[in-house]
């Protein structure tokens, strides 16, 4: 565990600041790593700095009061809120956690509480998941809103979202009102293959948890098997102790976990008899053990006051409960010196420098390479080549520089960005924190589109592999993403690596991709802004034709776009911008040549014509439930038999099982569902209803009601 109150090498660095001038820095800084981590779910900084430079303003704070400001990040809650959602008030302080990191930091925490409760208390110790913060509000029984933290007062309400979550109870007997606190995450192993699928991966499983939560449109959120567990239940009528608020919870079919434990504890004198320190730090040392093999993440654990009457008399700062205390757990760190820091040019231009460090094992994985990605990002490290740095393996998975510890004397204090691109030799474009390439004929730039059209997420063109690409390009068989449906493959031949079999599995796997659906091509374009989420925007809102958007671009027609919810003016305007772009249109023509489908309509008529042809392989449709298990319980009003819903899933790439069990992913319930449903409750499954079901395959209410008719 790691040094509390700020760090002595922190403050060594920073001694010839003057107090203020860090203070407002530090603040400065703590608020951008909020918004990016709690709005953006994108993360810049590991959480181990971010708790370190949130100690340190806190150590500074309590030397200088008189610099201390009331809007300091450690006076309040870091804010989610995001003004696509709506804004509705909370009615419990919904607030954030007091921190430990120290066995010693912990007994003083338990010696204040102890003191300051009146009465004698017992310590109840929890894994703090490491999802997403959820408030669900009940009213006579019924899951009235489900609201996100937010600022700790004000949270968005995100119910449609949070009713395609399985492990949420949608209506509860035995109780009438009731307010559950939770946290929503997904389970590791669902992570991996969602990721791997998503054109812009999140770097661990809270953030997509975090992304997919506070998605517009509640469809998305179901195709993500996010789960919950419950930690806190605000019954009317008061229990005693936490640990029966637990046991009522699942009683009410939440899922509760059960890995709590109760200690006993004098924080005065540890090691009395009868106390429970050692007992304390043994489960700590066990948790950190097994963290690993747990299915979930967790980052620490939270050590609650048991008793809710002294709850009460402790009461909340403007930050915190007082009854409860996190003690973080550090993730695997490693020390290695900066080679060299290169710049990589993407294929939106975007120049990202990456720091080439001396290969370092960190938790079993050797590092090289580490993104350091942008100006800001490394002015703030004060980090420049040669230097010692200390690199972790963020949410155990992207290795990041944490903090330089010692400085390369014979080079400059700060890295810089060079003038130019690496590639092409034009000039660099600082935009915002970020520098860009624009030379559209930039070689890096070209090749990065390339690789983006070919990947899995987008055309996913077996056998096309980033190097395959890379020997193309470089022997200019294709130099942009119409080319792979013109290059004469061939040519490959006698390539290293490239022989007959090889050639013609390319060949075959580019033709397979021919069968991609419009929503794909139009999400392979590489087009800013335009993603999986934004292509299902622009098509369930009329745009489901290539033809239709091209119109729109040439009249320009924001409004058109805009009036789409979930796509903004400044959304609009540059996919249309882009969608003007004299070469891309090029490509376009010559990708619907190919015969690369350019409409939905298109998807529907290869969908028929296999059909009739025989199988109905749903080839084209897209693969929305792709890695995901399926169980389908009830009956439907547009699936009889029910069989043709199970047919539904599987043309989308899903596998439909007969029973729910820990590897189902969804249950599909009608009407007259039982145990399945229950099971799957339980289990923490996805539930979709028939009406969801029908909105995932994009067959809206109304298209429904007219088939019924
Ligand atoms: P926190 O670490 O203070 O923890 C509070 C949250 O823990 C609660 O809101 C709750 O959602 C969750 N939790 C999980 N299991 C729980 C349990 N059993 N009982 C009670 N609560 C439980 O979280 P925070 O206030 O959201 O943010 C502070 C932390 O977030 C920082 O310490 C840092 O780790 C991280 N953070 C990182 C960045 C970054 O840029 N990397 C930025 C902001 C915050």
């Amino acid at each position: 565990m790691k040094n509390s109150q700020g760090g002595a090498d922190a403050a060594d660095r920073n001694s010839n600041r003057h107090p203020k001038e860090e203070m407002d820095r530090l603040a400065g800084l703590l608020r951008r790593y909020q918004h990016e981590y709690y709005v953006l779910s994108a993360p810049s900084v590991s959480d181990e700095e971010y708790d370190r430079l949130f100690e340190r303003l806190k150590y500074l704070e309590s030397e200088y009061p008189e610099y201390a400001r009331p809007d300091s990040p450690s006076q309040r809650v870091g804010s989610d809120l995001m003004h696509e959602l709506p804004e509705v008030e909370h009615s419990i302080p919904v607030l954030s956690l007091d921190k430990a990191y120290t066995d010693e930091g912990v007994l003083s925490w338990m010696e204040k509480t102890a003191g300051a409760a009146g009465e004698p208390v017992t310590f109840l110790a929890e894994e703090k998941i490491d999802g997403v913060s959820i408030v669900l509000y009940y009213e006579d029984g019924v899951l009235q809103r489900a609201v996100t933290r937010g600022n700790g007062y004000v949270g968005n309400d995100v119910t449609p979202n949070v009713k395609t979550i399985g492990a949420v109870p949608l209506s509860l007997h035995k109780v009438s009102d009731l307010t559950v606190r939770g946290e929503i995450y997904l389970p590791k192993d669902r992570f991996q293959d969602i990721n791997s699928r998503m054109p812009e991966p999140f770097a661990n499983p809270r953030n997509l948890a975090s992304g997919t939560l506070r998605r517009v449109r509640s469809v998305e959120t179901a195709r993500v098997p996010l789960t919950m567990f419950a930690y806190e239940g605000i019954f009317p009528d008061q229990e005693e102790t936490h640990d029966r608020v637990l046991t009522r919870l699942e009683e009410l079919g939440f899922r509760v976990n059960p890995r709590f434990r109760l200690f006993r504890i004098d924080p005065a004198d540890p090691s009395a008899s009868g106390s429970d320190w050692e007992e304390f730090k043994a489960f700590l040392k066990q948790e950190n053990e097994e963290r690993d093999s747990l299915t979930y993440e967790i980052d620490g654990l939270v050590i609650k006051v048991n008793e809710l009457a002294p709850r009460e008399r402790l009461g909340y700062t403007s930050h915190h409960p007082r009854w409860a205390v996190a003690y973080k757990f550090e993730s695997p760190q490693g020390i290695t010196r900066v080679r060299d820091i290169e710049v990589q040019i993407g294929r939106t231009g975007r120049a990202t420098p990456v720091a080439r460090v001396e290969p370092v094992s960190i938790g079993g994985s050797t590092i090289t390479n580490v993104t350091l990605h942008n100006q800001e990002y490394i002015s703030a490290l004060e980090l420049s080549i040669g230097d010692q740095v200390a690199v972790s393996r963020r949410g155990d998975v992207i290795p990041a520089v944490e903090r330089v510890i010692e400085k390369d004397a014979g080079s400059p204090p700060v890295w810089k960005m060079p003038e130019n691109c690496p590639s092409c030799g034009r000039k660099l474009q600082q935009k915002g924190a970020h520098h860009f390439c624009v030379n559209p004929d930039c070689p890096a730039i070209r090749f990065g589109r390339l690789r983006f059209f070919a990947a899995k997420g987008q055309m996913d063109i077996d056998n096309l592999g980033p190097e395959t690409v890379n020997t193309l390009f470089e022997m200019g068989l294709v130099e942009d993403i119409a080319d792979f449906y013109r290059a004469d493959y061939s040519q490959l031949l006698g390539q290293e690596g490239f022989g007959p079999k090889k050639v013609e599995l390319i060949k075959r796997g580019v033709e397979k991709s021919k069968q991609r659906s419009f929503r794909t091509v139009l999400t392979a374009l590489g087009i800013s802004d335009l993603g999986e989420n934004v292509a299902d925007l622009l098509i369930s809102g009329g745009f489901s034709s290539m033809e239709g958007l091209l119109e729109a671009a040439d009249r320009d027609d924001r409004d058109a776009l805009s009036a789409i919810a979930g796509i903004g003016p400044k959304m609009a305007e540059g996919i249309l911008s882009s969608l003007r772009d004299r070469r891309l249109r090029e490509q376009i023509s010559a990708l619907a040549e190919a015969g690369i489908s350019m409409s939905a309509e298109e998807d529907r008529r290869k969908a028929a014509g296999e059909a009739s042809g025989g199988e109905e392989s749903g080839q084209d449709l897209p693969r929305i439930f792709e890695g995901q298990t399926w169980c389908v319980t009830g009956s439907f009003e547009s699936f009889t038999p029910r069989e043709e819903a199970m047919e539904e899933v599987k043309k989308r790439g899903g596998r439909v099982v007969s029973s729910v069990t820990g590897k189902t992913t969804h249950l599909l319930a009608g009407s007259g569902a039982g145990s399945k449903l229950e099971k799957a409750r339980s289990l923490g499954v996805s539930v979709v209803d028939e009406a969801e079901f029908l909105r995932l395959l994009g067959r809206g209410e109304s298209e429904n009601k007219a088939e019924r008719q």
